[in-house]
């Protein structure tokens, strides 16, 4: 059960009455170990499960800290994909705003003239993915004299998407002492030497050992021919019970593909992936979290750390190549401690990864009732998230 409140942690009466009137009453497991740690000036490396709050167990003291006084940045947050510099600011906005500071969101492919200008008019939290960022730095002025704290969020998903050197670059360019904090699911070894070059005596938080995801989530499967996927998928996306589900494919040509079948079959669904452009892309993220999209088909760009209350249903109408993005994936379910369903549809060319999620998370998932492997011996109950493999 989660207890205790903001206020023993360090937070003021002011923010921690804003958080209560948002429906946060009580901090989550990694917000009562990092929000004392961030108020107190200490560099970070934060190894946290998805969906535990970990963005507002940033936000919260970074809100705090900042001196309305002075109208620069003094927090920039980077993020590796536009969807999540966009939830990052609709965490802070909403606790942010009310309490008095300006936050601000820059990304790739929106108006640059609207970023300078708004830039111009003075924002102390800026949160940013890194190639509007360094092109800002080069090409036109940012002030960052006055930056207290850099937060770089999803470390190990920048490394996979090419942009540490980019981060590296934009550390280089504060040269002032600042507080740095680190997010990232898994610590490769660029990681640790970007953190080993930046950060002294930083407290490593690792809440996620071993993590196999929520286990409020129960995995099942359904082993197919790769000709039989798209029947199986009518199939699940006919049940009552879901609520709203992310269907995930391995390619940007198969979501349009997919979209294209059975956009007259369903209603309420729609498609998403990296290659769009990034208004189109907002767009269907806003009209997902508005549940006016009942299901939306896309690639890993909504794998990580995107947040949206009431997905009931995560399926893999492609099986994930790496099984780390199996756990992100269906980590869009289940969060906070809610209920949550994963369905993988797995064929023959999927049994290395599949045994692979076995293996390194214990995540054993069942024959969903009705398909074909039903019968098989293992199948006899759901698998839930943490229970570990004997
Ligand atoms: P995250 O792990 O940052 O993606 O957060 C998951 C969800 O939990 C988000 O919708 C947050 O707004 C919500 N959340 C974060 N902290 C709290 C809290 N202390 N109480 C209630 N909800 C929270």
């Amino acid at each position: 059960m989660i207890e205790g409140n903001f206020k023993d942690l360090g937070i003021n009466d002011e923010l921690a009455e804003i958080l209560k009137k948002k429906g946060f009453e009580h901090p989550t497991p990694i917000q009562k170990q990092t929000i004392p740690l961030i108020l107190d000036g200490k560099d970070l490396i934060g190894q946290a499960e998805t969906g535990s709050g970990k963005t507002a167990a940033c936000a919260i003291p970074l809100v705090q800290q900042v001196d309305k006084s002075v109208n620069d940045i003094q927090t920039l947050i980077l993020t590796p994909t536009r969807e999540l510099a966009l939830q990052y600011l609709d965490e802070v906005s909403s606790f942010g705003t009310p309490y008095g500071v300006t936050p601000f969101v820059i990304y790739g492919g929106f108006n640059k003239d609207i970023h300078l200008a708004k830039l111009k008019s003075g924002v102390q939290i800026l949160v940013a993915t890194p190639g509007r960022l360094i092109d800002i730095i080069y090409n036109h002025y940012l002030a960052l004299e006055n930056l207290k704290t850099m937060v770089i969020d999803e470390a190990d998903e920048m490394l996979k998407m090419g942009f540490i050197e980019d981060v590296d670059f934009i550390k280089s360019c504060i040269v002032q002492k600042h507080q740095t904090l680190l997010f990232s699911a898994t610590m490769p070894p660029p990681i640790k030497r970007l953190a080993g070059k930046y950060m002294k005596d930083a407290v490593h938080i690792k809440l996620n050992a071993d993590q196999s995801g929520p286990s409020s989530l129960i995995h099942y499967v359904i082993h197919a021919e790769s000709r039989s996927k798209d029947r199986q998928l009518s199939m699940l996306l006919a049940q009552k019970d879901i609520t709203q589900a992310i269907v995930f494919c391995n390619t940007r040509t198969r979501v349009k593909t997919l979209y294209k079948s059975l956009q007259d079959k369903f209603r309420d669904v729609d498609y998403l992936h990296g290659g769009m452009e990034q208004n189109l892309r907002t767009r269907i993220m806003d009209k997902f979290r508005a549940k006016k999209i009942k299901v939306v088909i896309t690639t890993d760009v909504m794998a990580r750390g995107i947040d949206v209350r009431g997905v009931s249903h995560i399926i893999n109408y492609d099986f994930p190549k790496t099984s780390e993005s199996y756990v992100h994936r269906t980590g869009r379910t289940a969060r906070l401690g809610g209920e949550g369903t994963a369905i993988s549809i797995v064929t023959r060319s999927d049994a290395d990864i599949y045994k692979e999620v076995s293996e390194k998370y214990g995540i054993n998932p069942v024959a969903f009732p009705g398909s074909a492997a039903e019968d098989d011996s293992s199948a006899s109950r759901p698998h839930r998230g943490r229970s570990r493999k004997k």
